[in-house]
């Protein structure tokens, strides 16, 4: 028995095959639903062990050089637990100075 995971974001469709994660955790190929068939556009989603996820759309690409936020298809494989969340972002650490001994 065959079967296919089927991702639709907007009026665009893909089929979604997990792949060998390599040097990440969980790695994802994203094959979208083109209306001419010889035109092949896919996107590779990687989630690294420390929960990190990377995609090589263009607009992923693009955002990363700007503020750092998911594309579409992170979220959306995120949504459907084909990702894992992120860690809650933890408050940042509040470094300590120690006090200068007095100089005798
Ligand atoms: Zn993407």
């Amino acid at each position: 028995m065959t079967s296919s995971l089927w991702l639709h974001l907007g009026s665009n469709s893909y089929r979604v095959e997990r792949q060998d994660p390599g040097a990440g955790l969980v790695c994802w190929r994203l094959f979208k639903l083109m209306e001419d068939e010889d035109e092949k556009v896919d996107y590779i989603v990687r989630q690294a062990w420390d929960g990190a996820c990377a995609c090589d759309c263009p607009a992923f690409v693009f955002r990363q050089t700007g503020a750092g936020r998911p594309c579409k298809h992170i979220t959306a494989l995120r949504e459907h637990g084909l990702l894992d969340n992120p860690a809650p972002e933890l408050p940042p650490a509040v470094e300590t100075i120690p006090a200068l001994e007095p100089i005798p």
